[in-house]
C-alpha cells in the first residue's frame, strides 16, 4: 500500500527542534479497547461493558485474560447484524444485559458503555442509551459512555476517551481553593510514592484521575493545576481546561530527569524553592542512580527504534538516550501533540529521526535496513520481527508495568535491558 510522507518542524527552522516526518498509510496498532486492560484494574468499582463483535470479545479475552490475573470487571455484549428497524430490540437487549450485570455486581459504582467499530454498533446511539440507563439507575450507579472504536482511537487513546467521559462528573472546586490534579492511570504503589513526595514538598491537596473508586472523584475548577502523568491524554487535558483548570508544562515522569522536571513544574506553580525540591528528592535520586548504573552497562551504545504505538515513545526515547546512553535510530509516534510534547522535544538529540503516523511497509523496510539492537513495537509485529533476528520489546508492557517516578527508573531501564541480555546469552 502506498503512503504519504511530508516533513515539518512545527516551528521556525533553526530552533533546534527535531524535524518531524509525517507518514500516512497502513498502520498496525491496537484499538482503544486495550485501555480497559489497565483501567479496570485501577478503578476498582468500575465495570466496562463493551458493545461489540466477537472480535472485540476476543481481543479483550486474549489481551486481558492472558496478561492479567484479576477479578474481571469487563464484558462484551455481542451485537449481531441488524437492520435499522431492529435497533429497538438492540436497545432492549442492552437494557437487559445492563440489568443483569448490575444485579450480579451490586458493588459497581460506575458502568461504562464502551462503543466499538462494527457498523451495527455505530448505528446504535450509545450516548442516548447511557442517558436513558443513567435515569433508570440514578442514585445507585453512574452510567457513562465512550468510544474505543478502532476507527476513532488507537491503543492508549481509549484511556483518553474514558477519562474525558469522567470530566463532566467531577465536582466543582470551590472558588479561591487550589489543588493539583495528576492525570493518567498510575499503579497504586506509584501513586502513593508521588503523593508522599508532594506532601514533603508542601504541595496539596493533590488528587489523581482516574481515582481508585468513583465514589471519590477529585474536584475541578479554575484553581486546579493539571499535571499529566501520561502523554496521551490531550482530550482529557483540554476538557479540564474548558472547566478553567491550568495545564502545567512539564516533561513526563520517566527516569530521574523526567521525574525531577515533572515535580519542578508543580513546585514552581506552588512557589516552592529549588533548594526544597533538591533536598526532598535527593534520597530517591541517589537510589535511582544506583539502580540505573547496573542497567546502563547493558544499554549503553545499543541502537533502538520505536515503532509508533503507545504515544510513550518520545519520553521513553529521551530517557533511554540521556540516562542510559542508548542511540536512537528512529522514534515513531502515532500522533504528535506539540503542546503536550513541548518540554520533551527539546530534550531529544539533534538530528534524531522522528516520525509521526505510520506507513507500515515503508517503516519495516527502514527497520530491516537499520537492524537496531532493539525494536519497541506492538504485539502483532514482535513475533515476525523476532523471526527475522531482530530483538523486540512489547510496547503494551510499558503501559501496565509500574515505570513512573524515581523508584521505578531502574525497573524501566531493565525492561529494555532484559531482551538484550537474553539475546547475548543465546548467542553465547
Ligand atoms: Fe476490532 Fe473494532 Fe472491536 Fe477494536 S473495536 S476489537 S478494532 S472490531
Amino acid at each position: 500500500m502506498s503512503g504519504l510522507q511530508t516533513q515539518d518542524r512545527g516551528s521556525a527552522v533553526g530552533d533546534g527542534l527535531p524535524v518531524v516526518t509525517r507518514e500516512r498509510g497502513q498502520r498496525q496498532v491496537f484499538c482503544g479497547l486495550a485501555g480497559i486492560v489497565w483501567l479496570h484494574r485501577k478503578i476498582q468499582d468500575a465495570f466496562f461493558l463493551v458493545i461489540g463483535s466477537r472480535t472485540c470479545a476476543h481481543l479483550l479475552q486474549s489481551a486481558a485474560g492472558v496478561m492479567i490475573f484479576a477479578e474481571p470487571r469487563f464484558a462484551t455484549a455481542i451485537l449481531h447484524e441488524r437492520d435499522l428497524a431492529g435497533l429497538a430490540d438492540c436497545n432492549a437487549e442492552l437494557d437487559r444485559v445492563v440489568a443483569e450485570v448490575l444485579e450480579r455486581r451490586p458493588d459497581i459504582g460506575t458502568l461504562f458503555l464502551v462503543g466499538s467499530c462494527p457498523s451495527e454498533v455505530i448505528k446504535l446511539d450509545l450516548a442516548k442509551a447511557a442517558e436513558r440507563l443513567a435515569a433508570v439507575y440514578q442514585g445507585r450507579v453512574r452510567i457513562l459512555d465512550y468510544s474505543a472504536s478502532g476507527l476513532e482511537t488507537t491503543f492508549t487513546q481509549g484511556e483518553d476517551a474514558c477519562l474525558k467521559a469522567l470530566v463532566p462528573e467531577l465536582p466543582q472546586l470551590p472558588s479561591g481553593d487550589r489543588s493539583l490534579l495528576v492525570l493518567g492511570t498510575l499503579p497504586d504503589v506509584v501513586e502513593d510514592q508521588f503523593a508522599r513526595l508532594f506532601a514533603e514538598l508542601g504541595i496539596g491537596p493533590v488528587h489523581f484521575l482516574p481515582p481508585r473508586r468513583t465514589t471519590a472523584f477529585p474536584p475541578l475548577g479554575s484553581g486546579t493545576k493539571v499535571l499529566l502523568a501520561q502523554p496521551f491524554l490531550g482530550e482529557t487535558a483540554r476538557a479540564c481546561e474548558a472547566r478553567g483548570a491550568e495545564l502545567l508544562s512539564a516533561p513526563y515522569p520517566f527516569g530521574i530527569e523526567g521525574t525531577l522536571g515533572w515535580l519542578r513544574a508543580a513546585t514552581e506553580a506552588w512557589g516552592v524553592t529549588g533548594e526544597v525540591l533538591d533536598a526532598v528528592t535527593a534520597p530517591a535520586i541517589a537510589r535511582a542512580q544506583r539502580g540505573l548504573a547496573h542497567h546502563r552497562e547493558s544499554l549503553e551504545g545499543k541502537r533502538i527504534s520505536f515503532l509508533p504505538d503507545s504515544q510513550l515513545e518520545i519520553p521513553l526515547a529521551r530517557f533511554l538516550q540521556r540516562e542510559c546512553g542508548m542511540d536512537l535510530v528512529e522514534v515513531g509516534t502515532p500522533f504528535l501533540d506539540r503542546r503536550l510534547m513541548a518540554e520533551e522535544m527539546g530534550l531529544l538529540p539533534e538530528g534524531v529521526r522522528l516520525t509521526e503516523g505510520q506507513d507500515l511497509e515503508r517503516q519495516l523496510d527502514r527497520l530491516r535496513e537499520d537492524r537496531p539492537d532493539l525494536t519497541v513495537c506492538g504485539l502483532g509485529l514482535a513475533n515476525p520481527l523476532e523471526s527475522e533476528g531482530l530483538r523486540t520489546k512489547w510496547s503494551i508492557e510499558l503501559v501496565f508495568t509500574p515505570v513512573h517516578g524515581f523508584d521505578q527508573a531502574a525497573d524501566l531501564a531493565e525492561l529494555f535491558a532484559r531482551p538484550l541480555r537474553r539475546a547475548a546469552l543465546l548467542r553465547v
